[in-house]
């Protein structure tokens, strides 16, 4: 009997392994991950489960995949890590022995960067699991004063969630803007007035020097008090265990996967957060750490483990709630690109976008705020890559359309 193997049960491995089943796949399929809970899905972390809008133990409502992993015969084991691999003889080495494979998907996602000197505090958290967002909601319980490093998007959306507990903020952020590592001035410069009007202290141009009992001291020596510090400041790839298997690595620590999600090492693919991939659309290798990546690849992994081998080249695409509103983005940047503002960034409760436009006027991207029509036609005109009038892209009135 042939046997499939995927290792992390997140978003990307729970998919790979429905997707293998539901495609034709008559094999053993076992799915193994390294939290001790079943299969769940993030984004409702920093949102739902933070903001407390389910209470404690509906946790899984809010957060669960919808996947019967009994009715599609996949074996899950949880509380099992992967330590090693061996692809000559076709060998996952985990904590609780070895598994021998025919074909192995590595699904283990990121895990967040961390601050130096801070491992062990227990007032220093990051989120990105679901015990990491029980353990930040009873900070926010507590009403405690929150420092965020970071004014990221799990930045913001925390920081949103604490105002409403009731928690003092502040967001330290060593840019000179929110997202700076995201999205150029244009658009996330007029962002920095959300934090403000929630009653968010935004600190930029700071760095954090030093995490002390109940305070947070910045590069220029300021102090800021602190009970709790949440640290978003990114996240790397969770390939650490891969070192030594041969398993090639970009230098961004991703698993180097090909346009078809494969390995270097045979019969083995890579999905989701922890690989990088070339894309044909965009002309480099990207590493994407969003939910609609890990989603669409684990289609494209699962069909090449049936043999049917499909590219994974999709218009990247990303969304959070942050501040009462709606961002969404869609497309890939290049250098070249001109900005396009549809509507009033700086105008009180109405929505805008900013569209990026090649120099052949295709549109390469655009960030969208309470404007998620804008963000539907905006992800299909990218992916059609139609030139567009930039008169009509800049009237926030007229839909966004072909020229
Ligand atoms: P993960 O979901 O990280 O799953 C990987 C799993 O592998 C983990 O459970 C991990 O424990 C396990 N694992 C790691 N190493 C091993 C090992 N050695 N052995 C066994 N198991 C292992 N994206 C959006 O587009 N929109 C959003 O609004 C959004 N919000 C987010 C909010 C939060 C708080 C977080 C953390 C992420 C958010 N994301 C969002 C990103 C999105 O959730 C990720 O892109 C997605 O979860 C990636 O899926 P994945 O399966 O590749 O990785």
């Amino acid at each position: 009997d042939e046997r499939a193997v995927i290792v992390g049960a997140g978003l990307a491995g729970s998919w790979t392994a429905a997707r293998l089943r539901q495609e034709g796949f008559e094999g053993r399929i076992t799915l193994l991950g390294a939290e001790p809970h079943p299969p769940y899905d993030r984004p409702p972390l920093s949102k739902d489960v933070l903001r407390g809008a389910h209470e404690p133990g509906a946790d899984a409502e809010a957060t669960g995949l919808g996947l019967d992993f009994d009715a599609l015969g996949v074996e899950l084991l949880t509380g099992r890590a992967a330590t090693g691999l061996r692809p000559g003889p076709r060998l996952l080495d985990t904590d609780q022995g070895p598994l021998p494979y025919d074909h192995l998907v590595l699904a283990t996602g990121a895990e967040p960067v961390t601050l130096p000197g801070t491992q062990g505090r227990s007032d220093v958290h990051v989120l990105r699991t679901l015990d990491d967002a029980r353990r930040l909601r009873r900070v926010l319980d507590a009403r405690a004063a929150l420092v965020a490093v970071g004014a990221g998007w799990i930045g913001a959306e925390v920081a949103t969630a604490a105002r409403a507990a009731g928690c003092r903020v502040t967001v330290v952020e060593a840019a000179g803007r929110p997202l700076a590592g995201t999205l150029p001035r244009e658009a996330a410069e007029p962002m920095r007035r959300w934090y403000t009007e929630a009653g968010v202290e935004l600190r930029t141009g700071h760095a954090v020097t030093a995490v002390r009992d109940g305070e947070v001291e910045l590069a220029d020596g300021t102090v800021v008090g602190a009970d709790a510090v949440l640290v978003g400041i990114g996240s790397r790839p969770a390939t650490g265990w891969l070192a030594g298997s041969g398993v090639a690595l970009a230098p961004d620590g991703s698993v180097r996967a090909d346009a078809r999600l494969r390995t270097s090492a045979p019969g083995v693919w890579a999905v989701g957060d922890c690989a990088s991939y070339p894309s044909a659309r965009y002309g480099e290798r990207l590493l994407v750490h969003h939910w609609d990546n890990a989603l669409s690849g684990a289609g494209a992994a699962a069909a090449g483990v049936l043999g049917r081998e499909a590219a994974h080249d999709p218009v990247p695409y990303f969304w959070s709630e942050q501040f009462g509103r709606r961002v969404q983005y869609a497309g890939h940047r290049g250098r070249d690109d001109v900005a396009v503002t549809r509507g009033d960034p700086g105008a009180g409760t109405d929505g805008w976008s900013v569209c990026w436009l090649r120099p052949d006027g295709t549109l390469a991207a655009l960030l969208t705020v309470d404007r998620p029509r804008d963000l539907a036609q905006g992800r299909r005109l990218a992916e059609r890559a139609v030139p567009l009038d930039p008169g009509r892209v800049a009237d926030p009135s007229v839909p966004l359309k072909a020229a």
